[in-house]
């Protein structure tokens, strides 16, 4: 009879260590000492195409841990470059994560699957590789909440407690997370193949891309230039969905800026509460540049850099790339423009297109931001307007009445869609979730985890977060914004 561990068959299927030698570095995973895993992600195992019941073992601890390699793996760390706040390091890389290998999912796509907090790789510099659990149950339940908000993520499989301590000037409970991207390449992963100084190197990563990412640009006249729309329409789509929801990413560097438009590295992102344009809560953003009203110029920034590794692919002819990706960089904001609405129109119920959406929906941004509104709770609260209630959007605002105005303005223009109330009362809440990760919640259910050992209230709020969309009786305290408070919610980057 085969073994447990010889049934775990990941079926790996490794293309990124066959094809791009020069782009990573084969390294090893360091051992926990008694590792626990605290959650399995069972839907997305059976989606990868493994079995749960066979993960959810000792075996499958001693992957999830670093502690045995499953058979197939081609365990690597990636080297990178990019800009962080705005400086460029040359080389970065994997410094914590380690990419065990790529599968084909249920649905036939290829999937990295990657630890992260592992231990040391050769691009750890000064770091220790590890992460403290606390970032690592927080990137879970965030990232797995993106997903079910319908933004496009990475995905979370597992989070083990390692069992041992990590430094960080307090000695904290380590954890690893096991990660699932479409793939891992990022802007700073093109800026690495032009440091590398030969086009040859910066060709083969983009050629590699293309295949993987976006083949049909394969069938166009210019696939490098189509490569770089592609990507764009991809981010821009990704900046779109984070606006409409609140959220801000925090640390939105070239190098945590996926080729593929998932969100990655959960770091020191979080939801906006009232609504403030400016709003920052990193504590090492001092200047605001990831403030949430920056990340759609922050966009363009970054894919500016991605479109000056492509400059020697687009067109031998120098001048004629750079003419050809400015004209593609020039429509990075249209673009966004236009995800942006295509999301925010849903949010008030429109379903049709009128010349004077945009100011309807900024107008009432603006009406927010000096009323000091939870932005969650306004757009959610617009359907109780519908069936006959304005009191609970009403005493959102500092000044009750200063949204009554806007209201009426927005019921005419309702009025011309043509849907019935309990259409629009019902598209509006599936778009408009009524539970979010916030972050008073998240705070208090990693501290207890993190600090009283107990795991049941994140799992609880890993329920709640399910399903965001349906009110559920007895869930109201995951619906309200915290408590008021003097000191400025901060959050830190997740090493
Ligand atoms: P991040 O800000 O999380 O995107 O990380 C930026 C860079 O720092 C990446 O190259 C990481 O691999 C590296 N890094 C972050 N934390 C650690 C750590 N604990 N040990 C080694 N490298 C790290
Ligand atoms: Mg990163």
């Amino acid at each position: 009879m085969e073994s447990k561990k010889e049934l775990l068959d990941f079926n790996f299927d490794n293309s990124f260590s066959h094809n791009l030698e020069d782009f990573f570095v084969s390294c090893s995973s360091e051992p926990s000492s008694s590792p626990q895993l605290l959650q399995l992600n069972r839907k997305l195992a059976k989606e990868l195409g493994l079995n749960p019941d066979l993960l959810d073992s000792e075996e499958g601890l001693d992957i999830f841990s670093g502690n045995d390699l499953p058979a197939g793996s081609d365990p690597l760390a990636q080297a990178y470059s990019g800009h962080q706040f705005g400086g460029f390091s040359p080389l970065l890389g994997d410094g914590r994560a380690l990419l065990l290998g790529e599968v084909i999912d249920s649905n036939n796509q290829r999937r990295d699957i990657q630890l992260k907090g592992s231990g040391r790789t050769p691009f750890s510099r000064g770091g220790d590789g590890k992460s403290a659990l606390g970032p690592v149950l927080r990137e879970y339940l965030i990232s797995e909440h993106m997903h079910v908000l319908g933004i496009p993520t990475t995905r979370a499989l597992a989070a083990v407690a390692t069992g041992d301590q990590v430094n960080r000037d307090t000695l904290l409970p380590g954890g690893i997370l096991t990660r699932v991207a479409a793939s891992h390449i990022r802007v700073g992963t093109f800026q690495f193949g032009t440091a590398l100084g030969e086009i040859e190197k910066i060709k083969k990563i983009t050629d590699y891309s293309i295949s993987r990412h976006y083949p049909e640009a394969t069938n166009s006249d210019n696939p490098y230039l189509t490569f770089f729309e592609c990507v764009s329409n991809a981010q821009a789509l990704l900046v779109a969905r984070w606006m409409s929801v609140g959220f801000i990413h925090g640390v939105m560097n070239t190098d945590n800026m996926t080729i593929t438009g998932e969100t990655i590295d959960y770091g020191p992102c979080a939801f906006m509460d009232s609504y403030f344009p400016g709003t920052v809560f990193s504590s090492i953003d001092t200047q605001g540049r990831y403030a949430y009203s920056n990340q759609p110029s922050v966009l363009s920034w970054n894919l500016t850099r991605l479109a000056e590794t492509l400059v020697p692919l687009v067109d031998d002819n120098q001048e004629q790339a750079v003419a050809l990706l400015t004209t593609a960089i020039n429509n990075i904001h249209p673009l966004y423009q236009g995800h942006w609405l295509a999301q925010m129109r849903p949010k008030i119920g429109l379903t049709t297109e009128d010349i004077l959406d945009e100011e309807l929906i900024n107008d009432l941004l603006s009406i927010m931001e000096e009323g000091q509104a939870d932005f969650t709770l306004v757009f959610r609260r617009l359907s109780e307007v519908l069936k006959g209630n304005a009191d609970p959007i009403k005493e959102l605002f500092k000044d009750p009445q200063s949204c009554d105005a806007w209201l009426v303005r927005w019921q005419e223009r309702l009025a011309r869609e043509g849907n019935t109330k309990d259409l629009t009362i019902k598209m509006m809440n599936k778009v408009n979730p009524i539970y979010i990760a916030r972050n008073h919640k998240v705070e208090e259910v990693l501290s207890a985890a993190v600090n009283q050992n107990d795991v049941k209230p994140f799992l609880d709020f890993l329920l709640v977060l399910e399903r965001p969309f349906d009110e559920v009786k007895g869930n109201e305290a995951y619906a309200s914004p915290g408590p008021v408070s003097d000191i400025p919610y901060k959050t830190f980057c997740g090493t």
